[in-house]
This record gives C-alpha cells, sequence and structure tokens, in this order.
C-alpha cells in the first residue's frame, strides 16, 4: 500500500507515526512544502523568552530520522494538485523547478491553516508579523532584541497573541494588545478569570484595549509607525497579527466538499467526500464533547488525535474520532490557567443556552501551608447542564501550576460524566500537593446543592 501525507506539522506527523505503526510496510511519502519538517508552533514562546536556544530543535522529528524509519521525505516539494480518478498527486519541486505525478492508495491531507491578515490600508507595509511557523518565530527573535524597536502592537489576544505580548513585554518592549471582544482571552476563560489576568498584564507593563476595531496601518518610509483603531492611534514600529487562522484549503477547492469558511468536511473516521482521501488539523472541524457537534478548535491536541485515526482507518482499521473539548493551556507571567468545554460567558457560541456555573475559590493546600512554602489560592469554575447535572466545561487558574486538573474535567465531559459523579469522585490527598476535597469535588458539591 502506498500511502501519501501531505503537510508536516502536527496532523502530518502524527498520521506518519500512525500509518508506520499500523502498517510497517507501507510505502510512506511525506510531503512538505516549507525547507522544515515538523516545527512545533507550540513550542515558540519558549524560543522566543529563551528556554530553547535553537529553534531547530522546536520539533517532533527529523529528515534523518523519519527516513531511519523507512518514510521518504520530500521537502520543499508541494502537492499542487490531484487526481482523485486516477489516484495521483502532483508534486511541484519548488527547489528544483522540477514536476512529477505521483500514485497514492491512501492520500492524508494535513495542510492546516495560516494566519488571517488585516485587509485595511497599509496592510503591505513592512514590520506587519504573523505568528507561526520556524520563518516567523526567527524573525520574531530577531524583534526581540532590536534596539530600534521601542513600541509593540499585538492584535488579537486569544492564546498565540497573549504569547506575543508576553513575550516582547520580558525582552523590555511596550506593548499594547487588543482585541475586538471586549475581554482578552474572552474565548478561553469567563471574566472572573480575565480580569485577574488583564491587571496582571497592566502590572508586567502591557495594556490591553478591549472592544478594538483596527482601521489602518499607519507607515512612513514604507514601514509600519503606528496602528489607527476606533479607541485611538497607537505607536507601533512591529505589529503581530494573531486574529485567528484560515484554513489553507485552495489545493482541494472544487475537489472535496467544504463548508461555508472553506474547511474540508470529514466523517469520523476522518474521510473525506472523496474515498481513500483523508484530512486533519487546522483545516477540518473536529467533534465537540459538550454538544456532539462538530467545531472548529485549532490545536495540536486535535490536530494529532485526527492523525492517528486516519492513519488507522486507512490502514484499514476502523476508529472513530475522540470527542474533543478544546482543553488548553498557558501561563501569563506568574498565573497558569486552563480551560475546556463550554464557558459560562460565551456559551451561545459553542451552541449551549441554558449552562450554569459555580465558582470555587481555595487554597491549593491545606492552609497550615504558608504561601512562602508554596501554598496559593486557586480559582475553579465547574459549567454543567442544571437539567441533568452534565459537565460541560471547566476553568482553572492559580500562581500555582494546578493546570492539570482541567484534564480531569476535559474526560469527564468527554464520558458525560455529572457534577453527582464528581462531588465524591476520588483523588488523592496529600498536604503537599492537595486537599481532602480536590477544588472540582468542592465545586462539583456546590453545583449539586444548586441543583436540588
Ligand atoms: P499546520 O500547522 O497549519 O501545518 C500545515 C503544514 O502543511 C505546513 O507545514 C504547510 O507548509 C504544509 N502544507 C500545506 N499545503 C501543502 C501542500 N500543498 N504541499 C506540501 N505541504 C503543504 N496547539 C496546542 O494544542 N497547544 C499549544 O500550546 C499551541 N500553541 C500554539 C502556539 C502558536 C504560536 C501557534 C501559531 C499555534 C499553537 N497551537 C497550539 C496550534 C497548533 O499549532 C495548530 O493547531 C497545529 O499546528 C495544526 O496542525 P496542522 O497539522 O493542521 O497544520
Amino acid at each position: 500500500m502506498k500511502v501519501i501525507v501531505v503537510g508536516s506539522s502536527h496532523g502530518g506527523y502524527e498520521a506518519v507515526r500512525g500509518m508506520l505503526l499500523e502498517n510497517p510496510e507501507a510505502e510512506i511519502q511525506w510531503y512538505e512544502r516549507g525547507d522544515f519538517i515538523s516545527f512545533l508552533s507550540c513550542g515558540m514562546e519558549l524560543y522566543l523568552e529563551g528556554t530553547v536556544k535553537d529553534v531547530n530543535t522546536v520539533a517532533y522529528e527529523t529528515v534523518e530520522n523519519a527516513e531511519k524509519d523507512g518514510v521518504h521525505v520530500f521537502v520543499q516539494q508541494e502537492i499542487a494538485s490531484i487526481d482523485e480518478k486516477n489516484k495521483s498527486v502532483h508534486v511541484n519541486n519548488l527547489a528544483d523547478g522540477s514536476e512529477r505525478d505521483e500514485s497514492y492508495d491512501k492520500l492524508i491531507l494535513a495542510i492546516g491553516a495560516t494566519p488571517r491578515r488585516l485587509d485595511v490600508p497599509g496592510k503591505d507595509l513592512e514590520n506587519l508579523y504573523a505568528m507561526r511557523g520556524r520563518n516567523w518565530a526567527i524573525k520574531l527573535k530577531q524583534k526581540m532584541v532590536d534596539p530600534d524597536l521601542k513600541h509593540v502592537f499585538v492584535i488579537g489576544s486569544g492564546y498565540i497573541g497573549i504569547e506575543a505580548a508576553e513575550a516582547f513585554a520580558k525582552a523590555g518592549k511596550e506593548v499594547t494588545i487588543v482585541d475586538h471582544n471586549p475581554r482578552l482571552l474572552g474565548n478561553y476563560l469567563d471574566s472572573e478569570f480575565t480580569d485577574k489576568l488583564t491587571q496582571e498584564f497592566k502590572e508586567n507593563g502591557v495594556n490591553f484595549v478591549g472592544s478594538v476595531n483596527v482601521a489602518e496601518f499607519v507607515g512612513e518610509d514604507g514601514k509600519v509607525k503606528a496602528v489607527k483603531t476606533d479607541q485611538g492611534t497607537f505607536d507601533a514600529e512591529l505589529v503581530v497579527e494573531t486574529a485567528g487562522v484560515l484554513p489553507n484549503t485552495s489545493l482541494v477547492d472544487g475537489l472535496l466538499d467544504l463548508d461555508e469558511r472553506g474547511r474540508i468536511k470529514i466523517d469520523e473516521h476522518q474521510e473525506t467526500s472523496v474515498e481513500d482521501i483523508y484530512a486533519v488539523g487546522d483545516a477540518t472541524k473536529v467533534p465537540y464533547a459538550p454538544t456532539g457537534e462538530l467545531s472548529s478548535i485549532a490545536l495540536a491536541s486535535n490536530a494529532r488525535r485526527q492523525g492517528r485515526t486516519a492513519a488507522a482507518n486507512a490502514a484499514g482499521r476502523e476508529l472513530k474520532m475522540t470527542a474533543v473539548s478544546g482543553s488548553s493551556a498557558l501561563s501569563v507571567f506568574n498565573y497558569h490557567f486552563a480551560s475546556t468545554g463550554v464557558k459560562q460567558d460565551t456559551q451561545e457560541k459553542c451552541g449551549v443556552t441554558n449552562a450554569k456555573s459555580v465558582l470555587v475559590e481555595d487554597w491549593a493546600v491545606p492552609p497550615f501551608v504558608s504561601e512562602e512554602a508554596g501554598n496559593a489560592k486557586v480559582y475553579f469554575k465547574i459549567t454543567f447542564d442544571p437539567t441533568d447535572g452534565r459537565i460541560l466545561g471547566g476553568q482553572i487558574m492559580s500562581t500555582r501550576d494546578v493546570t492539570a486538573n482541567i484534564n480531569t474535567i476535559s474526560f469527564a465531559i468527554q464520558q458525560k460524566a455529572t457534577v453527582y459523579d464528581l462531588a465524591y469522585a476520588d483523588f488523592f490527598f496529600q498536604p503537599g500537593f492537595d486537599r481532602p476535597w480536590n477544588i472540582m469535588n468542592e465545586a462539583a458539591q456546590e453545583a449539586v446543592r444548586q441543583i436540588n
């Protein structure tokens, strides 16, 4: 069997690894149009802040290692078109200009997404950057040590914008971050959490402005100098645009069924509308556990699960894509937070209307342990369906890293567990780590009281 995998990021990497596990005899061809395979944008902040020194190590895989495992890797080679009737792809070799056709038995597309750029006057000026992939990582890193750069303007306060803002603030730059949402991280956390994080940003020199519409990039000598918005003009010698992504699906437009936003439609086996062509990652949607509907959640964790699912099915073993809840975690200066599933403030966006929530504030470990010894306040919010108690979401934040609790909530959502199940669930107790009633027990017990 000959399998072609297109794209070498999270989805493509997992599809290749999955195929090696499922069918070690398969001939695997792996294509990447860029000049580097499997760069992890997830690791970009670690590189920008200097925790990881070498940009080339921010990757799952090297060409040499993949080839040692028998995979044929083609870098700087782009799949330009697909002939689904003859089951072949047309390859453009971007390095030497040559072209050829390659046949396939199974084709797995992990072609991903590209950053959305603002279509406003001044959009062609220099120093308007995106934040995705190795090339942007290198360019951003150079800006961090540019002594002429004083003001950085970040558009979009999702987790990518937050990472950009924090990295540049730590590099000593004056940072403004804006969003058309009124709250930063508004899709990830409710206001009890984002109020604290906005304050945390302020104390660390990052200015957040919400409900902003960018009107124009103002330039001088071809370079950006300022950003005009409906809430004033901001100095900016560098703009980082992190206002979402667009599916990179022009390759399959007219061939595969796409949704209204251009994402590839897939079934529960990751198969597209054309037999033997599978698609995974940010170019697709995922089954959203809280509602059972398909949802667009651009996460590496999702792409990896989809990649494994596509590989299994392409190899002939039936595997359904697991339902996911958009679980993510991040640090903002001293705080660590994580969230999953439905949030109270934005439930309508997830297709939910009647969710209820309980917020609990308590110490991470028994109060006899001082803050100097590592104790810290923890804020945890559980969101549930008041009609049957089903758990729909959870959010947690603390200056102590308690983020892993959210994995329990994600699993509870996936398993359709209720606050009744969670109220007395068995969690360990050791005063150095936790309390006799974990904060999730506490919140679920309060939720049960509110339902009854
Ligand atoms: P992409 O990463 O979009 O990659 C697609 C690849 O396909 C590209 O390399 C492209 O060059 C190649 N390609 C496309 N078309 C062709 C073609 N025709 N021929 C050959 N090659 C082609 N997610 C998390 O879960 N946790 C995190 O902490 C996290 N942090 C992030 C931080 C940043 C700064 C960013 C930008 C994203 C982060 N994400 C995180 C999201 C995660 O990176 C994406 O969800 C993930 O990259 C999606 O992977 P993908 O395989 O769909 O495709």
